[in-house]
């Protein structure tokens, strides 16, 4: 993006102008959810709370993909690519995600072929220059992932590779943001959505939502003052009593979304429930591929099914996630639990809360 663009949505003075604004409608406490992790990173780094009115509580959502990828699926990960044959492919982030008993890394370190990887095309090009090898990519993440790892499939399949499969950890945010507010310990007035996933997906499931639970939610983007201008509407509509859905991400974000991402992920994919960790399965929520894709499902191709994951007692990251807790009342944040040596993924991710108050607030 445009340096010059971007600086404007970080300038000191158009912030301060927003708070003040809301500083001026604010009557009473109001908690927001941001969905997105890379939101919950730019509210920590930036200070955007502390520059807020004191009314305004942020929780933080489950919009993390390396932490809700479940415990399971990444004990099978790390099966699979223990396997003799296999190069397993991945984003840098997932290999330092624990699993019941060892990481990505872990394997490895003892000799196992774990590649990182930036793009999933990135292991389909592996996959054609290792055609005596099994190649496999971790297919984790929400909305705006799926599509690119569609692709893969179809590129695979356009060329014939019968060497290549995905492991499938699709997660979508509308099934999450339900059952976050059915949920009885329920403390969210209002969400900022996911600009990201909303560029994908547009914003058109987002009403249903609004109207069924008289919650605002309010499309944002990721730099401070797309935050700030997000929490002014989010705002806005509290203090009047409405609960509408707004675009404050229009330079990004459409009401139908990109329709042709859309249409590849309906080609390749189809909804199934999913386990989300440390919060459970979620009817819904996530996407598998269709059966006339099977034979790139690395879950069909690898028998490694005996898994009984165990995830450490003490991390509460699955309240962290769903806003009922924050990583500082975590009694391992910080001491047992860093990034050096995480107990659970919300410490590992770039997009994980536990990481994002480690590196921005442990200092302050
Ligand atoms: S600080 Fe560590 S142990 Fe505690 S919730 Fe976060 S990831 Fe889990």
């Amino acid at each position: 993006m445009d340096k010059t663009l971007l600086s404007g949505f970080r300038d000191a003075d158009l912030i301060q102008t927003r708070v003040n604004e809301i500083k001026k409608i604010i009557t009473r406490p109001w908690v927001i959810m941001e969905i997105c992790g890379g939101q919950t990173h730019a509210i920590m780094k930036y200070g955007l709370e502390q520059i807020l009115p004191s009314e305004v509580e942020f929780i933080h959502g489950p919009g993390c993909p390396v932490c809700v990828t479940s415990l399971e699926l990444v004990d099978k990960a790390v099966q699979i690519a223990s396997q003799p044959n296999v190069i397993f492919t991945s984003y840098g982030d997932m290999l330092r995600v624990p699993g019941s008993s060892q990481d990505l890394f872990a394997v490895r370190a003892n000799g196992g072929d774990v590649r990182v990887v930036y793009s999933p095309l990135d292991a389909v090009k592996i996959a054609i220059n290792n055609p005596e090898k099994e190649v496999v990519f971790f297919a984790i993440g929400f909305e705006t992932t799926a599509p690119a790892n569609a692709m893969a499939v179809l590129q695979a399949h356009a060329l014939g590779l019968n060497n290549f499969s995905i492991l499938v950890s699709h997660v979508c945010v509308p099934p999450a943001m339900r059952a976050i507010l059915s949920s009885p310990s329920n403390r969210v007035q209002a969400f900022l959505a996911a600009g990201h996933v909303c560029a994908v997906m547009g914003y058109w499931e987002y009403p249903p939502i609004a109207a069924e639970f008289h919650i605002p939610i309010v499309v944002t983007g990721f730099e401070p003052l797309d935050i700030i201008e997000g929490v002014y509407r989010t705002i806005v509509q509290l203090e009047k009593g409405e609960h509408k859905v707004e675009n404050a991400y229009s330079r990004v974000v459409t009401f139908e979304g990109n329709r042709a991402a859309q249409a590849v992920i309906k080609q390749v994919f189809e909804i199934c429930d999913r386990k989300w960790r440390g919060i459970g399965t979620i009817p819904a929520s996530g996407w598998k591929l269709k059966q006339e894709w099977a034979k790139y499902d690395a879950d069909n191709r690898f028998d490694v099914k005996a898994i009984n994951p165990l995830e450490s007692p003490l991390c509460i990251a699955g309240q962290i996630l769903q806003g009922m807790k924050k990583p500082f009342e975590c009694p391992a944040f910080g001491t047992i639990c860093t990034p050096e040596n995480p107990l659970g993924a919300t410490m590992v991710s770039s997009e994980g809360a536990c990481a994002a108050y480690y590196q921005y607030s442990l200092n302050r």
